[in-house]
């Protein structure tokens, strides 16, 4: 069993000298949970993958405090400075050229490595108590969906973590935006994410390339320049499948049993009475933020009960639609 933590001053001592010593911790982050250990110990990198049950060839993305010290693990181009300003602390991870004191475990071998700065206070009060760069994939066994509490890090990972840092529920509730700086003259997005392609075009002043194919297409299968964009991933165990938005009665009448339907919003009532026990929604309010945010909440807590099946409706188009889109396709394939 994982002991949740309260984020004290004694806690963060507690656990940034656990981190030092090569130990593992759950932590909040504003995207998803992360499962979190110093960057430069082989040894605790290993551990993270043991733990996921993840494939060597996945990469880990290296978590610091202050971008200023990028310079110390990887070679950013000098424009990078404008979308940090504008970003970080922040959901945009971006892929650099790395230096050698980065591992290959970390980076899979890879000669680049993927750097965030992000925004949680609690998590930014850990990496300042451990003074450590930390490596941190989502918190959940690989392909299962990512958590967004620390009791979701305690149900799926508690017998392998001992400690989850307590931050409340992730703000953004998805995985953070990939951006691939390798060659900084052609910026590519590897992972769609809460910033959008436009937002950094914008802030950049030169064209993002986009991801080339949807989750689900033979090209997303390949083994990925990103395998966080392997077209599997974030999957309940019951079976999903999605349906384009609206998802009407039609499709609802016709579900098989014991299936059950994900609305992006509430559903209309039917004569008076509310929606059915089977209907579930991810915004009571029909906003994309607070979708994305309820969105790995409301697949586990349909999945523990283990329906025949789930069918999703895929969201309306909206800021944010593209990205939580991405997520349940690949939630959705085989
Ligand atoms: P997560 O599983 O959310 O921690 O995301 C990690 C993802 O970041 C990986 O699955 C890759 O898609 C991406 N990533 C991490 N490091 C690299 C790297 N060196 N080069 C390319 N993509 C990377
Ligand atoms: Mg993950």
């Amino acid at each position: 069993m994982a002991e949740i933590l309260a984020p004290t001053e004694a806690n963060y001592t507690l656990l940034a000298r656990h981190l030092a010593g090569g130990g593992l911790v759950g932590v909040p982050t504003e995207t998803v949970y992360g499962l979190a250990g110093n960057a430069l110990d082989p040894a605790a990198c290993k551990a993270i993958f043991q733990a996921k049950q993840r494939p060597w060839q996945d990469p880990l993305i290296v978590h610091l405090r202050d971008p200023a010290d990028i310079a110390a693990y990887a070679r950013p181009p000098p424009w990078l400075d404008v979308l940090a300003g504008r970003f970080w602390p922040g959901p945009l991870t971006v892929v650099l050229p790395k230096r050698e004191v980065i591992s290959d475990l970390v980076t899979a071998g890879l000669p680049s490595v993927a750097i965030r700065i992000p925004a949680h206070p609690v998590f930014r009060k850990l990496l300042a108590a451990c003074d450590l760069p930390l490596a941190a994939p989502s918190a959940n066994p690989f392909g299962y969906i990512s958590p967004t509490t620390a009791g979701h890090v305690e149900e799926s990972l508690g017998e392998v973590v001992p400690y989850v840092l307590d931050g409340g529920p992730c703000r953004h509730g998805i995985e953070s935006t990939i951006l691939d700086l390798r060659d900084p003259e052609k910026p590519a997005i590897l992972r769609l994410g809460v910033i959008g392609a436009e937002a950094i075009e914008a802030a950049a002043g030169r064209p993002i390339l986009r991801p080339k194919s949807a989750a689900g297409t033979a090209a997303a299968r390949e083994p990925a320049v990103a395998p966080g964009t392997l077209a599997r991933h974030y999957s309940p165990r019951s079976p999903l499948r999605i349906h384009p938005y609206p998802l009407t009665g039609a499709a609802l009448d016709a579900l098989p049993p014991g299936w059950v339907a994900l609305f992006f919003t509430r559903p209309q009532p039917t004569a008076g009475s509310g929606p059915p026990a089977h209907c579930h929604w991810l915004s009571e309010a029909g906003d994309h933020s607070e979708a994305a945010a309820n969105l790995y909440a409301v697949l586990r807590k349909i999945d523990a009960t283990a329906p025949a099946g789930i069918l999703a409706e895929l969201p309306p188009p909206g800021s944010l639609g593209s990205a939580i889109t991405d997520r349940l396709l690949r939630a959705a394939a085989k």
